[in-house]
């Protein structure tokens, strides 16, 4: 255990994560955060009577000076005394990142932005940009005939300027079923006039697929969004075996796919990192939330993924409790996993060990071409 222990306890690239929020936090917000539902819960019952409640308590009191599993309210006092600055710099230094790939499309005013965010975790940060989000600014400018060549520019000059990865929140504004082929230049034109006719956000079919077949000539590995999220994603929809047939029509392109979250349907996403090249599957968002179950789900995750297409990621956003609780629960899940699998001879321990740092840390660094 004690090789296996070392190799988990080497920095972790997190691949996906978002900014935490800037100023205090009250207990109401607190527990807000620490779901994927909008709503509060009723009366009586809390969103921290949860896999994910325990394990914050679990992991991060210790880190505010409190013993493991202390009271929220204790928790919380403590947090409002320590101030959002030493809190987040605090749990973000005990996460013990090599990097942090965000995801920068949620607007929010009172998020941090890149660079107080790498010096609080003290570690570097690159940006991850949201297709949908880009395409909605750029349209507010020019007209449906000049959408597609400035979404290209936009796109091209973003990358230029470091951005090391794309999104697609395309499961969220349409389903998985995206076309397997690039729309035609007229089609996307008229699709975009009915979109901006429309005055609403983006859920045309057409330009959706446009945005992303348009990043895979850009070649910059896409993240999308499959399985679980908050209320407004349709979870059939979400279900990553319906990008099977985008998979197959990308396979001989010089592009990567990243399925991010999957849970429940994580082993479906593991197939397809299994028999596509380009495809590789992501934990996060599904480690924290499954808490002391991490090690089952991720083991099925490893069930049929080849171990150097499966990547480490926290999925935290708005609360620095959320980074340090997916690293400690992933952390703590691939050693039993492993542990394990040696234990019944299925790999040595040096190969266990040499399993543990790609997925923390060296796939990531692989495929998102990390300096
Ligand atoms: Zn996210």
């Amino acid at each position: 255990v004690a090789l296996l222990s070392a190799a988990a306890a080497a920095p972790l690239v997190d691949g996906h994560c978002h900014p935490v929020v800037t100023g205090p936090v009250q207990p109401p917000e607190f527990e807000w955060w620490c779901s994927e539902s909008a709503s509060p819960p009723r009366p009586g019952e809390s969103t921290m009577d949860s896999s994910l409640g325990y394990a914050i308590r679990r992991w991060c009191a210790p880190v505010l000076g409190l013993p493991a599993h202390a009271p929220l309210a204790d928790y919380l006092w403590v947090r409002g005394e320590l101030g959002p600055a030493e809190v987040t710099s605090r749990l973000l230094r005990a996460a013990n990142l090599a990097g942090l790939l965000v995801d920068t499309g949620l607007p929010a005013a009172e998020l941090t932005d890149l660079a107080t965010l790498a010096e609080a975790a003290a570690a570097p940060v690159h940006e991850v940009v949201r297709l949908e989000t880009l395409a909605e600014r750029v349209a507010t400018s020019g007209s449906a005939a000049s959408f597609a060549p400035a979404f290209r520019d936009a796109l091209v000059s973003t990358c230029d300027s470091g951005a090391v990865a794309v999104k697609s929140i395309v499961a969220y504004r349409h389903g998985l079923a995206v076309a397997p082929a690039c729309p035609g230049r007229s089609e996307v034109t008229a699709a975009v006039g009915r979109w901006l006719r429309s005055g609403k956000r983006l859920t045309d079919p057409l330009v959706l697929s446009f945005l992303l077949w348009t990043a895979v000539d850009l070649g910059r590995p896409i993240q999308l969004h499959t399985g679980f999220g908050d209320a407004d994603a349709a979870i059939t929809g979400s279900d990553p075996g319906l990008l099977q047939p985008f998979c197959a029509a990308t396979a001989d392109r010089d592009t990567t796919l990243v399925l991010l979250h999957a849970y429940p349907y994580h082993r479906r996403a593991a197939w397809l990192a299994h028999v596509f090249p380009h495809v590789y599957v992501d934990v996060g968002l599904t480690v924290p939330y499954v808490g002391a179950r991490a090690s089952a789900v991720l083991a099925e995750f490893l069930e049929l993924a080849p171990y150097g297409k499966v990547l480490y990621s926290s999925d935290g956003y708005g609360l620095p409790e959320l980074h340090l609780t997916g690293a400690a629960l992933f952390r703590q899940a691939i050693v039993a996993v492993f542990d394990a699998m040696v234990a019944q001879d299925a790999l040595t321990e040096a190969d266990a060990a040499r399993v543990i740092e790609a997925v923390s840390s060296a796939n990531a660094r692989r495929i998102y071409r990390l300096p």
